[in-house]
């Protein structure tokens, strides 16, 4: 027997993702794997038995581990806790802060920042943060779920195991399609949360406990119910309030698998049978995916940022959001009504006449701007004084190209090919994406489609591409570079693809460039199977979204056919802010002059040298940002589908003399804030 003694050093404890971490290096050995942390003891290779133990930063624990791989599995542990278990770069941070500690908070002020004057608000009104734009009026409703029934009935042994490792596995589908719903909606950090829940319900100490129980003849369901139960209270008692909310997953997981068990197929959520505004402390993901949309005018949270997932889910769903709103909220009853504006994240309590009477204009007065823009959503969208840009869809699927077909837009701007590899514990076929392509190409007649090549890797892993653990995933092996580290599978996308073209006008783009010889690599690679095909010659870009890409636009532009701007990646590089980080989220605009900066430099030189250039990063949407885009020359925006006709709508208004002024203006602008405020 092997044994250790270490320090946890991460700042927030063994946490759930670098205790997922711990967890999936203990099963890859043989060996049995125990730890011990004062009193406790636990199996390193169960997520909640880990996170049941509650060590917090700067607690020793004890390890033991026995078995044929001892040696090995000892070694490896130990490097990968003094690594950091993924948060190596956090732990640095919070040990230069501790030493340069000035005593003082810093409150972060970002784009999102929402009453900013010192005016005491009135009483009835409670200011959160902005989450989704819109108007809603209704009564307060607190989320409340389904109750589910457990009978005890016990049919046999082999039954009830067999219905139990039936409803996992059903479980586990749904999470994984939550997962990929939530990248397509641009969420990764939430995809991450159901990579826990995915874990949760592999976990080898909870299916232990149920099935022992199942042989001392208590039926799956309750067996299930009680395990989750008393496992969900144990996390929840931890001194550690991050390592207590997991129990939340807990539930969230345990109530998925105990619907299926018992056969509850209706909602998850129970709705009251009149439209209402949901409060709640925050939503779970598997909550805001299945919020009813007839039922649900928008919704508040007491907690949650901007950039959380019940944010950008209410964004793709048109909902009225405000999110952060405090504690406050969660004390009030059912029934009042209240006024929710998601555009200035304000929550007005018991409304007067006048009050109510001026949001419903408000309300009205955005509706009709809709209205107007969803009935010119076939329009071009040409400025006043004439110059035109192309409004085009960001999708990742079939259904995503029917929406953007009828939401008018004039093609795709980028196909998240991801979501097809996501999934799965293999990769897709060439058959299977040929198929997917010829339906995108067919679905929109003709319009051009620019596929966007695999991206992931890093904060993406895929089960099937094994890649050594990160420590800095978006400096590592992503995009254009897994592709070109496993060129068979970026081989076989690029066939599929350009067999595809023979039904609409795809082009290819290739992520994460951020140097000229990936680009020669990779278009020498679709030209070979170009030759082996016979097929013609495609259009062929790259994406704007690595700092170098942006000041080399110049080399760049003599060789591609055009650019397309990811302000995602782009604005986090340049700032070098982590897009996912929670107290960033203010700060990581991608109006920031010096993002703004790089997009000029590369339409600049896109034009010079007759190419176009699109953005494809959320900015895109941003109604403060449209105007400067534009004005910067940029050619084409490509949105999230429900914002095409009113990005197109915003177009139209605009002067593109007066929006090329205003671009010189956010250029010299020293802050983010300051260009906001030009606009
Ligand atoms: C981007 O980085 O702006 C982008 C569009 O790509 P993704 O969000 O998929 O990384
Ligand atoms: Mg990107």
């Amino acid at each position: 027997m092997k044994q250790l003694e270490i320090v946890i050093q991460n700042p927030t404890g063994l946490h759930a993702r670098p205790a997922k971490i711990f967890v999936n290096l203990a099963k890859q050995y043989q060996s049995d794997i125990r730890v011990f942390h004062g009193e406790k003891k636990a199996n390193a290779k169960s997520l909640i038995s880990m996170l049941t133990l509650g060590v917090q930063s700067g607690s020793g624990i004890r390890i033991e581990v026995e078995g044929e791989d001892e040696d090995a599995a000892i070694v490896a542990i130990e490097e990968a806790i003094a690594g950091g278990l993924g948060e190596e770069e956090l732990i640095e941070q919070v040990a230069t802060e501790t030493e340069t500690a000035q005593g003082e908070e810093k409150p972060i002020k970002g784009k999102q920042a929402q009453n900013e004057s010192d005016a005491p608000l009135p009483e009835n009104m409670i200011q959160g943060i902005a989450g989704a734009p819109g108007i809603a009026i209704g009564p307060i409703y607190h989320l409340k779920r389904t109750e589910i029934k457990v009978e005890e009935t016990f049919e046999s042994e082999s039954e009830e195991k067999n219905q139990l490792q039936e409803a996992i596995e059903k479980a586990k589908g749904q999470v994984m399609r939550l997962h990929a719903q939530m990248l397509a909606q641009n969420a990764s950090s939430e995809a991450a949360i159901f990579d826990v829940h995915l874990e949760l319900l592999d976990d080898v100490e909870l299916l232990d406990a149920v099935l022992e129980k199942i042989n001392q003849k208590q039926s799956a369901a309750f067996a299930w119910q009680t395990t989750i139960d008393a496992r969900a209270e144990m996390v929840a008692g931890l001194d550690d309030p991050l390592l207590a909310a997991r129990a939340a997953d807990l539930h969230d997981v345990g109530y998925r698998v105990l619907r299926i068990l018992v056969g509850v197929d209706g909602p998850a959520i129970r709705f009251p049978d009149h439209p209402v505004i949901v409060v709640a402390d925050d939503l779970s993901p598997s909550d805001t995916v299945s919020l009813d949309r007839d039922k649900v005018l928008g919704f508040c949270t007491a907690s949650g940022g901007p950039t959380a997932h019940t944010a950008i889910i209410a964004r793709a769903l048109s909902l009225p959001a405000i999110v952060s709103a405090g504690e406050r909220i969660l004390t009030l009853g059912d029934g009042p009504t209240v006024i929710l504006n998601g555009d200035t994240g304000l929550l007005t309590l018991d409304p007067t006449e006048d009050e109510i009477a001026q949001a419903k204009s408000l309300q009205q007065a955005g509706q009709k701007l809709r209205h107007e823009a969803q009935q010119k959503a076939t329009d071009p969208a040409v400025t006043v004084d004439g110059h035109r840009v192309e409004i085009v869809a960001n999708i990742g699927g079939v259904a995503g190209a029917q929406d953007a077909m009828k939401s008018g837009a004039e093609g795709v701007g980028l196909l998240r090919t991801e979501f097809l590899f996501l999934e799965r514990i293999s990769p897709p076929t060439e058959e299977e994406q040929f198929a997917v392509y010829r339906d995108i190409a067919k679905t929109m007649q003709g319009l051009p489609i620019i596929v966007r090549t695999l991206d992931v890797g890093g904060d993406k892993p895929l089960p099937y591409i094994k890649m050594p653990e990160e420590a800095n995933p978006f400096l590592g092996v992503r995009g254009i570079r897994l592709c070109m580290a496993r060129p068979e599978i970026l081989r076989e996308q690029i066939r599929a693809v350009l067999r595809a073209t023979k039904y609409g006008k795809l082009r290819i783009m290739f992520p994460m460039v951020s140097d000229l010889s990936e680009w020669h690599e990779a278009r020498a690679l679709v030209e070979e199977v170009r030759a082996e095909l016979g097929t013609d010659p495609v259009e062929m870009g790259i994406m704007i979204e690595v700092p170098s890409a942006a000041v080399m636009a110049d080399v760049f532009a003599e060789h591609v056919d055009f650019f397309s701007v990811g302000t995602n990646d782009l604005t986090q590089y340049t700032l070098a802010m982590d897009r996912m980080h929670p107290q960033l989220a203010g700060k990581s605009d991608g109006l920031h002059p010096a993002v703004l900066r790089l997009i000029n430099t590369t339409v600049q030189a896109a034009h010079k040298a007759g190419k176009w250039v699109g953005v494809c990063g959320e900015l895109g949407a941003d109604p403060e940002a449209v105007p400067i885009l534009v004005g910067l020359g940029v050619d084409e925006l490509s949105v999230t589908v429900p914002a095409i006709p009113t990005v197109k709508a915003q177009v139209r208004v605009l002067k593109y003399e007066e929006a090329q002024i205003l671009a010189k203006k956010a250029l010299s602008c020293g802050t983010a804030s300051e260009v906001r405020e030009l606009v």
